[in-house]
């Protein structure tokens, strides 16, 4: 399988390989790496992954997408990883396994991406990745370190540290929007362990952040400098190949739970939505959609930095706008990076190097109408105001029990929208993407519970924990009482400062 960058029409940086691929995370043009074809799984490969594990189906369908590496050190590498030591069973659920499915009611499912050692999805692929990488590192003869460079909007910082703390091979280095992340996800940051990881705040909101890691990776003189030094820079955002396929897994892994529980026949259609941000996880149940897991409609679930919703509907996106900043931090985003695979599948590179050149000038672009039938025909978008956004989190907990964190109650509330207006009751997987413990602050004041003092972060997950019956997740107490290691603030010009030091 080879990989080609979203952008190159002329054919100019060639296809390369998948450890390629993952080792590069940007391609020089600026695009994406795309693999040229996507394979399909026959529904005889279904029916037989539905007796595996969450590990052998990951092992399974990444072999797909990386059939450069060896499939046994693949298998090895995700019975490692996919283990009941890094993702806890989760009790009264479909599945106990890694990515659990919850019954909400009789065609409305949560598939819970938060039983990973930082509570939200992110581990799902930040936990294999870091072996995709040295592996490819071997691969590809490289001999010098990789210096991942990680912009977070929250989780993926703490994913990422957790998945590289001491990686031999690798350093990695996350920037966090300074004011732009919940209590409990700065406190997992800085208090992180490990000693090649680096943390540093940045003044600027996620956006910001993410611009200053891509000049980071534009900047040769910073390249130069790096090679020099030993190392280079590589990056584990959704931008790489190798956080988006262990992506995938999880769709199809769902959709087998589903059917092998007998919610539904095998070959049903299901729905999908899916909270949305840089458009990597919606993109992945894309790419499970054209392997031909049968799913018929992705909704994607925006906050009120509507920028996707704004998109499906208009046709033209435009990141010039006021960037709100909500009680769903991790989806605060308005250039959304993995939008740009998706237009290269349905609309080609020569088109989408032309739309991404007027989104770096101009910050708007229209996309073609031709185009746009393709993605309406596969997507729908709703998003969900603040008030939604609480008023979800309060009635699910009210009609099921059921306790969310605001992003998957964005999601909730964009999937109801959906249902209420096109009168489609197919069966829906709603992508459950963090520990409500992660936002106890907004949890708790969405449910109208308070603790006697609110800047007592443990009194309030105990307080969220006695009112609803459930568990504050082990990752999340010792963030606790560990020191603060990392307190250091900069602006997005100075960012490249922190890429030299020891
Ligand atoms: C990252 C994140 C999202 C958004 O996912 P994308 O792949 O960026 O679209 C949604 N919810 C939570 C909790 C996240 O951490």
């Amino acid at each position: 399988m080879k990989y080609i960058s979203t952008r190159d029409y002329r054919g100019d940086s060639g296809m390369i390989s998948s450890a390629q691929a993952v080792k590069r995370g940007l391609a020089a043009d600026g695009g994406l790496y795309l693999p040229c074809e996507i394979p399909k799984l026959a529904d005889s490969e279904l029916a037989r992954l539905g007796k595996m594990s969450y590990a052998d189906r990951a092992a399974y369908i990444m072999s797909l997408f990386f059939d450069d590496y060896d499939r046994d050190a693949l298998l090895s590498d995700c019975r490692a990883v996919y283990s009941v030591e890094r993702f806890a069973p989760a009790k009264n659920r479909m599945s106990t396994d890694v990515a659990p499915v919850y019954k909400l009611d009789e065609n409305t499912y949560a598939l819970e991406l938060w039983h990973g050692p930082t509570s939200a999805f992110k581990d799902m692929a930040l936990q294999i990745m870091p072996r995709l990488l040295t592996r490819a590192l071997q691969m590809t003869g490289e001999a010098r370190t990789a210096h991942i460079l990680v912009a977070t909007s929250g989780d993926t910082g703490k994913a990422a540290l957790e998945g590289f703390a001491n990686v031999r091979g690798t350093k990695i280095t996350v920037f966090y929007p300074a004011d732009g992340v919940s209590r409990m996800q700065r406190l997992q940051m800085t208090t992180t362990l490990g000693g090649n990881v680096s943390v540093v705040a940045v003044r600027g909101n996620f956006d910001d952040v993410q611009s200053g890691v891509k000049r980071i990776f534009g900047d040769s003189t910073l390249s130069d400098r790096a090679d020099e030094n030993g190392f280079f820079f590589t990056g584990a955002n959704s931008v790489n190949w190798g956080r988006l396929a262990p992506q995938v897994v999880y769709y199809v892994s769902a959709y087998l739970d589903l059917a092998s529980a007998g919610e539904i026949s095998f070959g049903d259609k299901i729905n999908v939505c899916v909270p949305t941000g840089n458009f990597g996880d919606i993109l992945a149940a894309y790419i499970a959609r054209e392997m031909g897991v049968p799913i018929s409609r992705l909704i994607c679930a925006s906050n009120s930095n509507r920028v996707l919703a704004d998109f499906l509907e208009t046709g033209v996106y435009d990141k010039n706008r006021e960037f709100h900043k909500t009680i769903s931090p991790s989806m605060d985003i308005l250039v959304s990076s993995n939008l740009e695979r998706l237009l290269s599948m349905c609309g080609g590179s020569e088109l989408t190097a032309r739309l991404m050149d007027e989104l770096n000038r101009n910050g708007r672009y229209t996309a073609p109408d031709s185009v746009m039938t393709k993605l309406r025909a596969v997507f729908s978008g709703y998003y969900a105001t603040e008030t939604e956004t609480r008023d979800s989190i309060r009635t699910v907990f009210e009609k099921y029990g059921y306790l969310t964190d605001p992003h998957t109650a964005v999601g909730m509330s964009c999937a109801e929208k959906y249902r209420l207006e096109t009168g489609d009751d197919t069966p829906l997987l709603l992508v459950s993407t963090a520990s409500p413990y992660k936002f106890a602050p907004a949890v708790c004041d969405a449910l109208d519970i308070s603790a006697p003092d609110t800047t007592d972060l443990r009194a309030l997950l105990d307080r969220l924990s006695a009112y609803t019956n459930t568990e504050i997740p082990s990752p999340l107490i010792a963030p606790l009482s560990l020191p603060v290691r990392f307190s250091e603030v900069t602006d997005p010009a100075r960012m490249s400062e922190f890429i030299f030091r020891a």
